[in-house]
Order: structure tokens, then C-alpha cells, then sequence
């Protein structure tokens, strides 16, 4: 059995639902994520959590998968700050609503002072309601985007055992291993990591405070990353039990820590 934490089910169709199932994915953790295309109105943003909260969540029970989901408003949004601000002041009626586990993602994107700005303030109030925080590295700069969101959780105080830090490659993951998070790693077909350089940077670093996802969503990307990454960590000699507590166990005790979160 295995937990996709970060995985944008919005974008995908009925037919990975089943493939998933199929491979033996049970639960799904959806963090909210920015659409590809500019918003004109926060409302959108905020139907977009109902959507997930709501319709999503149902979708998934069809196939006997277990859906969460995490909202936030994005980094690439934050940039608009009419919008960023009328979200975030109702963002709090959304966080205790059933099925949000987790505030996400935020981070930075670019690495703008507005950016700096909503996710400060969305790590407070995480820090505040004890949620769980899924934080995004930018894809540019990532090494400088690690350094500057730690000073940030440093900053607001925020508890490092309810952080994950995402998209970690093999030049990021000691460092944000150094910092007492959760790393995660986005197992990716093409670009970011591929299941075999995932699988060596677990023989490396281990595999106690580390995540594997997917973050499949509209661009060529893989719903079946973390069952793949099995395959491959089987192939790569890691006994039934590790593989088990990396690909399940890990993401199950880490969610745990929410309080809107049924372990299995
Ligand atoms: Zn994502």
C-alpha cells in the first residue's frame, strides 16, 4: 500500500484514478497549486479550494482512494497582492474544513519580496492551528530558495517536524536534510529526478525523513511515480519493510500530525 503525498489530481483523469488504485496508491494528498494561467479574481482561487475540498475528494472515494488535500495560495500568486490578500483573509474558514490536512504549497517562486510576504504569513498561521506546511523550492535558484525559506521558518518560529521541503535534487537534499525537515522528492519521466537518481540519493541519505511524490499535474509528469519508485528500490536491493516505511509509513505518521487526518 502507498501514500502519493503531493499529487494534482485536478489535472488529471478518471483513468489514472484507476491505474492507481490498481498499483496500489490508497491515499493522495492534493496541495493547492497555481493553474497554469494568470487569475483575475481571488474568487477563483477560493472556488478552486471548494473544488478540492469538495468535488475532488468525492472523485477519488469513487475509486476507493483516500483524497486530502493542502490550501494555499501559491507562490507565483502571491505575486499579485490584491489577490494574495483577499484569499488569505478568508484562507482560515478553509483550513479547518474537513479533509485539509496541510497548508501548501507555499514557498517562493521567483523569490520576490511579495512572495516573502504570503508565505510568512501563511507559515504563522499553520504555526498557529499546528498544521502541517508543504513548501515549494523554486525550480530556478533552488539552492538560494532553500537558504532563504529557512530563514523565513526561522523567522516565524515555525515547527520544523511539520515542514516538508519539496522538490529536492541531489543538490539540494543534504542541505535541506541539515535543517530537521522533511525532505520530499518529486519523482519525474524526463526532468527533476528520475526513480533511479531518487533511489540513489536514498542509499546515500537514507530513507527516515524523506517523501517520494509524483507531483503529476498537466505537464508530462507521472501519477505512478511512487509505486515505480518500489520497483526500483526493490531492484536496488531495499528489503519489503523499508520500502514499506518510506512509501507508506513516512507520509502516514508525517499527516498524522493533522488533526483533519484519518491514519490508515
Ligand atoms: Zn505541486
Amino acid at each position: 500500500m502507498f501514500i502519493d503525498p503531493h499529487v494534482h489530481m485536478y489535472s488529471r483523469t478518471t483513468d489514472d484514478y484507476e491505474k492507481m488504485i490498481l498499483s496500489g496508491i490508497k491515499t493522495v494528498i492534493e496541495p493547492s497549486f497555481w493553474l497554469g494561467q494568470a487569475r483575475t479574481s481571488s474568487k477563483t482561487l477560493i472556488d478552486y479550494w471548494e473544488y478540492l475540498i469538495n468535488f475532488e475528494r468525492a472523485r477519488a472515494r469513487e475509486f476507493g482512494i483516500n483524497h486530502y488535500c493542502a490550501i494555499s495560495v501559491n507562490p507565483k500568486e502571491a505575486n499579485n497582492s490584491q489577490l494574495a490578500n483577499e484569499s488569505l483573509d478568508v484562507m482560515a474558514n478553509y483550513l479547518s474544513k474537513e479533509g485539509v490536512v496541510a497548508v501548501g504549497e507555499i514557498g517562493f517562486d521567483m523569490i520576490t519580496k511579495e512572495e516573502e510576504k504570503v508565505f510568512a504569513r501563511q507559515l504563522v498561521m499553520a504555526e498557529e492551528l499546528k498544521m502541517p506546511v508543504i513548501i515549494h523550492t523554486p525550480h530556478i535558484n533552488k539552492v538560494e530558495g532553500i537558504k532563504k525559506t529557512f530563514d523565513i521558518i526561522k523567522n516565524c518560529n515555525a515547527t520544523k517536524s511539520r515542514i516538508i521541503i519539496d522538490h529536492n535534487t541531489e543538490e539540494t537534499i543534504e542541505l535541506s536534510l541539515s535543517y530537521d525537515v522533511i525532505a520530499g522528492i518529486t519523482v519525474y519521466p524526463y526532468t527533476k529526478v528520475s526513480s533511479i537518481r531518487a533511489v540513489n540519493m536514498l542509499k546515500k541519505y537514507g530513507t527516515d525523513r524523506i517523501l517520494i511524490n509524483s507531483s503529476a499535474d498537466w505537464g508530462v509528469s507521472d501519477p505512478l511515480s511512487v509505486p515505480k519508485t518500489a520497483i526500483q528500490m526493490e531492484k536496488d536491493g531495499f528489503s519489503k519493510n523499508e520500502i514499506e516505511q518510506l512509501l507508506f509509513h513516512n507520509p502516514n505518521n508525517f499527516f498524522k500530525q493533522s488533526k483533519n487526518y484519518v491514519p490508515l
